[in-house]
């Protein structure tokens, strides 16, 4: 018998997809993924620490409730709780591993059957659907939710591997609030649209931003320069890219070195923070082109608010459908969407 809804991603969106299709009694299989050098499961927040802005998880005794809600044999997983009190009382943020196990055991609790590996072929040229798992199982299913998020680009540095977390971010909107970054002169990398975007948020924050852009001039479009050109805050180093993360185990990135990209000279510049602002890569190579893509790689949904993908019975939410707004709670709303969508679909051809 084919499965009714197969997901394919263990972020906020294919946790939400599995929520809801779970709920609906659906029955839905989800295959989690696993650990690879960039990617991990329960997705991307599981490699940040505080997340300040999911609706629903103001700061304070977060630990608790985690604990008392996740099953203890997952408790391995969580990180130790950072140690913040007022008033004598603990007041942390939600943490990006305790936000998604929240949402695992959610997806648990309505019975979600979770497989702990990779899909890494799909035949979407027959129906059903047909999946196939690293592991070697052929799975079929009416439809899939391809929930499997975007990875950053980052410089490859040694160095800026070590300050992942603490100053090294690819996430201004995300990152861009937190204390370690407030009125710090802060550096961004990137020359294109969303570089000096980020570069124009973290003014907000940051007593000085420095864009540093490998060429002579940014690809950002003209009114987005400008911008970046009128701001007091904002400072573009031209010609240079970053060499190596300066810092410490105590303070974190403490500065950048940076090379010119047109002679011999070098030059440090203090900062806490540096955003990587150089794209991302949706994750879609095991598709092998099956679907629809966007210029830049990602799932292209064929009708406005609904994510249906180019294929019918295929649908697609989160991150690597979205190179627009790639947060949490954007990805946990499509997830829903999906499985709405798949829902719909199900009742229509009667399974
Ligand atoms: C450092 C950092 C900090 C961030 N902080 C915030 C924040 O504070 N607030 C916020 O709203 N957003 C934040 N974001 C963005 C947010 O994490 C993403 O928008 C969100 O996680 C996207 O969710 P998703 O479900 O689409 O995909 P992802 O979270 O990317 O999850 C995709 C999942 O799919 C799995 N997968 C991939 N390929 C396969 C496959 N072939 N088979 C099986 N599984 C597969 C992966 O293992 C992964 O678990 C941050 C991102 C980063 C990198």
């Amino acid at each position: 018998m084919p499965e009714r809804v197969v997901i394919i991603g263990s972020g906020p969106a294919g946790w939400s997809a599995a929520i809801y299709a779970a709920r609906a009694n659906l029955n839905p299989l989800l295959f989690e993924g696993t650990i690879k050098p960039e990617m991990i499961p329960l997705g991307q927040l599981a490699m940040t620490t505080e997340v300040e802005n999911f609706a629903g998880f103001p700061a304070g005794n977060i630990r608790a409730f985690v604990e008392s809600a996740v099953d203890k044999d997952r408790h391995y997983n969580l990180p130790p709780a950072p140690d913040h009190k007022k008033d004598g009382e603990y007041h942390y943020a939600v943490q990006g591993v305790e936000l998604m196990e929240l949402m695992k055991q959610q997806a648990l609790n309505f019975g979600t059957r979770v497989v702990g590996d990779d899909i890494v072929s799909v035949d979407f040229g027959t129906k059903p659907l047909k999946l196939t798992a690293a592991g070697g199982d052929t799975i079929e299913s009416h439809t899939v939710i391809i929930a499997t998020g975007a990875r950053a680009n980052y410089l490859g540095l040694s160095s800026e591997e070590s300050f992942k977390n603490r100053g090294v971010s690819a996430c201004a909107v995300c990152d861009g609030a937190l204390p370690r970054f407030r009125n710090q002169p802060l550096v961004v990398v990137g020359g294109g649209d969303s570089a000096v975007e980020e570069a124009t948020y973290l003014t907000k924050f940051a007593s000085t931003v420095y864009l540093v852009h490998r060429r002579d001039e940014l690809r950002a479009s003209k009114i987005m320069q400008q911008r970046a050109f009128d701001d007091p805050k904002l400072e573009v180093v031209w010609n240079s890219q970053v060499d190596e993360c300066l810092g410490d185990d105590e303070k974190g990135l403490t500065g950048v070195k940076l090379k010119s990209t047109v002679d011999d000279s070098s030059k440090t510049l203090d900062a806490t923070g540096m955003f990587l602002a150089i794209g991302h890569t949706p994750n879609t190579t095991f598709l092998d082109g099956q679907l629809d893509m966007n210029e830049k790689g990602y799932i292209k949904w064929t009708q406005s608010f609904r994510t249906n993908t180019s294929v019918e019975g295929v649908f697609a939410a989160g991150d690597v459908a979205d190179d627009n707004y790639r947060q949490a709670i954007t990805s946990a709303g499509t997830g829903c969407m999906a499985a709405l969508d798949a829902e719909r679909l199900l009742a229509e051809i009667g399974e």
